[in-house]
């Protein structure tokens, strides 16, 4: 199908066509020499189509020819996608600047896929075997998963295996199986297959309600504002807050097995660090690179607003696929606000009429159906699968109470909003305990995560209430309630990125600490003036803090042990089961992580381990000190009672 430009306005341009043509499908815009931009249909009128260009147009003229196709913008699937890097239409960047250099030209793509390497392909299904889309035709070992090759997600109805390949290294355009549909047709099937990003890829038995917590490691997080697999997050922050750092900071210690982090419309330095640093990261739960189970998609804000658009789908597409295979999945947004800019720019171009903040109408829609995608999901033949999605939210000016922001409340099961002035303040992560919020239940007891939101807030009643009557006029116990709010909140939900073993806290740990937080809060220290409350919750936050650089020591929980692992078990049926199925040798290898890896850590790490103090040891001084302080009570209080009698007396 052949079109004319008409006219080239920015990202757009419009075109004649007398073919029929249909919204969303792709084409070329061909430049006098001879590069082909990709474009998409984003309207058509009569015989006029309203193109958005990927690429930069410049060069472009009236008169230009426009090939047009019916495909509409895919992803291509297959195993090596891992430890990608990717551009918003998957071309893979490191390929393409070792092609035509770093400063890149448009018209340029190159398939997503490495169409030499060979894989080890094992069958799973004989000739004979009735499928249906989806179902595992057979696998390739890719990074320490098991890449299942499926019947093409499109295909309707039963087929037939009429033959399949033999174990064998092949590359992933061989032909693996045919498949013969109900009326005799033949449909050859390679390891690749496409997808359109637009539309949602869930081959699925059943969609579950999701409830299993998603270990992120970060105390905050798991313990006060859960986040769920298969559920949806959002952080939204002022410039600098830290949002950027608390998504990496997930995406190496979160329990799942594979993150996409697209990086969307952030400035070019941002991307570059998180593409730089990434690959040398250490994944800490497998001790290899964590590239091998990471995907980023990348689109720097100078890059077209249209392949940002992209961008935002082609990750959630991968995910999806990953789902498609029994994985748990994270997908990490940063920023959807820059993708609503896109979406803004784009809707401007097309002269819509403008809702709130000059955003298109359909922005709270788009939104909703982005994170719709995320989801558990029980598979066909009966694993669990997630994918979960978080998005980054970069309001102007910090101010929550704009289009964006709104939208992407209405429809996320978690809310993390960091706080200017605790980002100042340098209490990272700067997730706002009094603002956030969750929907879901995590690994603390809800009760218990009540009384500590409650104190809290009482606490941050105290101490707004001290800004008027000052410290005289405020009351010894509300003074020293507004202390123990601090202690809980510097010893525990302020938590060190950088350092070894505070930047990671296991479940257990998380528990444990958890209920000695509380043992302190609800301990009735009776204190004698401010004074001395101020002296004792300094000391116990110094002790706490000090306490969470000591490596875990699992042996504090004995008599709980047992319970706690088939917990932990519990918690991540779907990964062991993933596991066991695909890979028997891997479970030894992967279970003791659930326990505790991270302790693990700074014992390789032995100049830093000198420092730290033993975490029992640490225990028995906390445990020491609180007691002293009951003690003293009871002196006191029999002390008084003494008194009592000798009064009554
Ligand atoms: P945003 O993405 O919200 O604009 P960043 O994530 O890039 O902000 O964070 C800005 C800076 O704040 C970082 O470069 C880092 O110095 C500091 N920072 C953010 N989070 C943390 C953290 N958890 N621990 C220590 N420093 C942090
Ligand atoms: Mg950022």
């Amino acid at each position: 199908m052949i079109g004319q430009i008409k006219a080239v306005f920015g990202n757009m341009v419009v075109a004649q066509t007398k073919d029929r043509v249909v919204k969303n499908a792709i084409g070329h815009c061909v430049r006098k020499d001879g590069k082909k931009l990709l474009c998409e249909i984003i309207r058509v009128r009569g015989d006029s189509v309203d193109l958005q260009i990927f690429e930069e147009t410049r060069g472009l003229k009236v008169g230009d020819q426009v090939e047009l196709q019916e495909q509409m913008l895919s992803v291509v699937l297959g195993p090596g996608l891992l430890g990608q890097i990717y551009d918003g239409l998957q071309n893979p960047l490191p390929e393409l600047a070792e092609q035509v250099g770093f400063f890149l030209e448009p018209g340029n793509y190159i398939h997503a896929l490495d169409t030499e390497r060979t894989w080890d392909w094992t069958p799973k299904v004989q000739a004979g075997a009735v499928v249906e889309a989806a179902d595992t035709l057979g696998n390739v070992p890719e990074s320490i998963f098991e890449h299942n090759i499926m019947v093409p997600f499109g295909c309707e109805g039963q087929y037939t295996v009429q033959s399949v390949a033999e174990s064998g290294s092949y590359p992933i355009i061989k032909e693996i199986a045919i498949l013969t549909d109900s009326a005799g047709n033949e449909h050859p099937v390679t390891m690749e297959q496409t997808w359109p990003v637009k539309q949602p890829l869930c081959v699925a038995k059943r969609r579950l309600l999701p409830s299993k917590p998603l270990v992120t490691s970060v105390r905050i997080i798991d313990s006060m504002f859960p986040i769920v697999q298969g559920g949806t997050y959002c952080i939204p922050g002022p410039f600098g807050a830290g949002k950027t750092v608390l998504q990496q900071i997930t995406s190496r210690h979160a329990h799942v097995d594979i993150v996409v982090i697209t990086a969307c419309g952030e400035r070019a330095g941002e991307v570059v660090d998180t593409i730089r640093e990434f690959p040398e990261l250490q994944d800490p739960r497998t001790g290899k690179s964590l590239m091998e189970r990471t995907i980023i998609i990348c689109n720097t804000s100078a890059m077209p607003v249209a392949a940002r658009d992209a961008s935002v789908y082609t990750g959630m597409t991968l995910a999806e696929y990953y789902r498609q295979m029994g994985l748990n999945v994270l997908l990490l947004a940063d920023s959807t606000s820059r993708w609503a800019q896109a979406m803004r720019e784009i809707s401007g171009r097309l002269e819509e009429i403008p809702g709130e903040e000059a955003f298109p109408a359909y922005l709270e829609s788009r939104i909703a159906n982005f994170y719709e995608r995320a989801g558990a999901v029980e598979l066909r033949d009966k694993r669990i699968a997630s994918v979960t999605i978080g998005g980054t939210v970069s309001p102007a000016g910090g101010n929550f109470d704009e289009p964006v922001t709104q939208a992407t409340l209405k429809v996320v099961g978690a809310f993390h909003g960091l706080s200017r002035s605790r980002s100042d303040a340098r209490r990272y992560p700067a997730i706002d305990p009094l603002d956030s919020w969750s929907k879901y239940v995590g690994i603390i007891d809800p009760k218990k995560v009540e009384i500590l939101n409650s104190v809290l807030r009482r606490g941050d009643e105290v101490r707004q209430m001290m800004t008027v009557v000052g410290e005289e006029g405020t009351p010894t116990d509300d003074f020293a309630l507004m202390l123990k709010a601090e202690f809980f909140d510097s010893a525990y939900l302020q938590q060190n990125a950088f350092d070894a073993v505070d930047a990671a806290t296991s479940v257990d740990r998380q528990r444990f600490v958890f209920d000695k937080i509380l043992e302190v809060i609800e301990a009735d220290f009776d204190f004698k003036d401010k004074d001395e409350a101020r002296h004792t919750l300094k000391k116990i936050s110094s002790m706490f803090i000090n306490w969470n650089y000591a490596p875990w020591d699992q042996s504090v929980v004995p008599e709980s042990e047992e319970q706690n692992k088939s917990k932990s078990e519990d918690k991540d049926i779907s990964k062991s089961e993933v596991q066991d199925k695909s890979k028997p040798d891997e479970k030894d290898v992967s279970e003791p992580e659930e326990t505790d890896k991270p302790a693990d850590k700074p014992s390789a790490n032995d100049g830093q381990a000198a420092d730290r103090g033993d975490f029992k040891e640490i225990l028995g001084q906390i445990d020491d000190y609180i007691q002293t302080l009951l003690i003293k009570d009871d002196n006191d209080e029999s002390e008084s009672e003494n008194e009592l009698e000798e009064a009554t007396a």
